[in-house]
């Protein structure tokens, strides 16, 4: 299969260079040139397929015309090795839990694929493949985590110092090996920056075979549909649900559009967000407005310029009346996010993370509009991952931190001091 630029859908490669160049020299975001429905005979038996089967059935859409099955049988299998379970907390209120990955997120989903496809695209390979990644805080742990001890590659992570939390921290800082932290004295967006001129630095770029792991990668996107298809499958035949998806880039998002243009029926999708809201705002008056992002309680929502944007919009053929049809937008505040919190525990105990909050609000605005549909809510990350918000609004010990993020409490934290000049992170690059 080919890929083409949202900006200009003559301009084409092929899937290697989709994954590992990641961005089309013209600023658009590839998308497959062709994705066809998964056939009748999917859709007969799909409610009776494991997890790892539909996984391997969309993997196949996406990538069956250049990865043989064995292989692509081997990366989905590695990828799903944790279940994403469907919780039902009231009538027609379901969560889908996606965080029972090692990292506690659902970015664990994505980076895990992503690393074994760009394992077998460059197998044979010998050249060291590069990953930058910039970090506003789940991602880079994700993305570590998956490519930790991957023979031929090495991550180099860039977050800013004092603005991602002291569990994120441990998960990009104390893997070591082949993962690199730089401790960016500055912001995300300075982070973003500075990949950014890494790429295109044309020379560096190729000399280093660098390639980026953020959600701009399409690799990241495929296996996320896999789990809007798993968690309908999981509801009563006939009802399609409408899934409410908690989103700052909006890559989880165009995933389940994706899926839905598999042939997944789906009633309807809300996004929900915090107070950066120009998805919403756009659904609401057709124009979109990207600005600089407010600081919220869900911090990894809190985008300004959702980089998926313009996958969306190629997915409508540009249309906002056709977007809207299909999509409405909901935002909340941090007080709304606190109270939900509080409200999900008291009502149904179950401790909602503040992303999932968000979710929840949307979702439950939604089935008070529309009575009998049933909402299925992504919830993104584990509690656990924000006790700041978790302990002011539930106490202390509301919410049992699993084994996994509990033992980096104790390891060493180690990152290398970067300030935001270009030269300097170059230099540092080249020398590497
Ligand atoms: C990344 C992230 C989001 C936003 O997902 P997008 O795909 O960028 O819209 C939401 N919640 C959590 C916990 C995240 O880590």
């Amino acid at each position: 299969m080919l890929y083409h630029s949202t900006n200009n859908p003559s301009y084409r490669v092929d899937l290697k260079e989709a994954i590992l160049r990641s961005l089309p020299p013209d600023n658009g975001l590839y998308m497959p040139d062709s994705l066809s429905v998964l056939g009748d005979e999917f859709w007969k038996i799909w409610r009776h397929l494991s997890f790892q089967e539909i996984g391997f059935a969309v993997a196949d859409a996406f990538f069956g015309s250049d990865v043989p099955p064995d292989a692509l049988r081997e990366m989905v299998e590695g990828t799903l090795t944790f279940d994403a379970p469907l919780v039902t907390l009231g009538p027609g209120d379901h969560v889908l839990e996606l965080f029972h990955g090692p990292t506690l997120a659902f970015k664990d989903f994505g980076a895990r694929f992503m690393a074994r496809l760009m394992a077998w695209l460059t197998r044979g390979d010998d050249r060291m493949l590069t990953v930058l990644v910039a970090t506003s805080g789940d991602t880079g742990g994700a993305v570590a985590s998956a490519f930790h001890n991957v023979p031929g590659t090495r991550v180099v992570i860039l977050y800013p110092k004092g603005k991602v939390s002291g569990l994120q921290e441990k998960q990009l800082t104390a893997l070591g090996g082949n993962i690199t932290a730089l401790e960016v004295d500055g912001s995300f967006d300075d982070c973003q920056a500075l990949v950014k001129s890494a790429f295109l630095d044309r020379e560096l770029s190729a000399n280093l075979n660098l390639t980026s792991a953020n959600s701009i990668n399409l690799a990241r996107l495929a296996p996320q549909a896999f789990y809007y298809i798993h968690a309908a499958r999981q509801l009563p035949e006939g009802v399609p649900p409408v899934f409410v998806v908690p989103s700052g880039n909006f890559g989880n998002l165009t995933a389940g559009l994706l899926a839905m243009r598999l042939g997944l029926p789906v009633a309807h999708f809300v996004a929900a967000t915090n107070l950066n809201d120009v998805v919403p705002e756009f659904l609401r008056t057709g124009t979109y407005t990207p600005r600089p992002s407010t600081a919220t309680i869900s911090n990894a929502m809190d985008v300004g310029a959702p980089s998926n944007f313009v996958r969306m919009q190629a997915l409508f053929g540009g249309s906002w009346e056709d977007m809207k049809s299909r999509i409405n937008g909901m935002w909340f505040d941090d007080d709304q996010t606190r109270a939900a919190i509080r409200e999900v525990k008291s009502i149904h105990d179950y401790e909602i993370d503040p992303h999932g909050a968000i979710g929840w609000l949307a979702a439950r605005a939604w089935r008070a509009q529309h009575p009998c549909s049933s909402t299925i809510t992504l919830e993104t990350a584990h509690p656990a991952k924000f006790p700041d918000v978790m302990e002011v609004e539930l106490g202390p010990g509301a919410v049992e931190v699993p084994e996994r993020l509990a033992v980096l409490a104790s390891r060493e934290k180690v990152a290398i001091p970067m300030t935001t000049d270009k030269t300097a992170f170059r230099e540092w690059l080249v020398d590497m």
